[in-house]
């Protein structure tokens, strides 16, 4: 009688490969959870501002308050912005625009500083992931 086993392998041999021993290092951007939420947020204020820019193209107004799209859920600023450059912002499904100052230096970079207001670009890949995935306007 011939086994048919070729390989030799001994399952018991390779169970020194825990997961666990895989090199899990601390990062030092701010933690997931935190990422996320700030991702969240402002994919939220966003989707007001889509709101916001549509009664204000029925209107015909040039331009309109909108909120500021950073990562505080607390924030209550309020931006005026020309609808064109606001449409500029949207064909990016990465950039949002904040009141001067509402930075998340750690998750994205200044694209543009106008005197109120400034249009930021995610530069995580988790919160660029999150934002796009959440994408008002997808791919046209
Ligand atoms: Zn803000």
């Amino acid at each position: 009688m011939t086994r048919s086993t070729g390989s030799g392998q001994d399952l018991v041999a390779t169970s020194k490969g825990y997961p666990r021993n895989r090199n899990r290092r601390r990062s030092v951007t701010p933690p997931m959870p935190a990422v996320e939420e700030i991702a969240r947020n402002e994919t939220f204020f966003r989707a007001v501002n889509e709101g916001i820019a549509e009664a204000s193209e029925r209107f015909e107004s040039e331009k309109a308050e909108f909120l500021c799209e950073c990562g505080d859920a607390h924030c209550t600023h309020r931006v005026e912005v020309p609808l064109e450059e606001y449409e500029a912002v949207r064909e990016h499904p990465t950039r949002f625009l904040v009141r001067r100052g509402h930075i998340e230096a750690e998750i994205e970079d200044v694209v543009q500083r106008r005197r109120r207001y400034t249009i930021v670009e995610k530069v995580d890949r988790v919160a660029a992931t999150i934002v796009r995935r959440l994408d008002p306007r997808p791919a046209r």
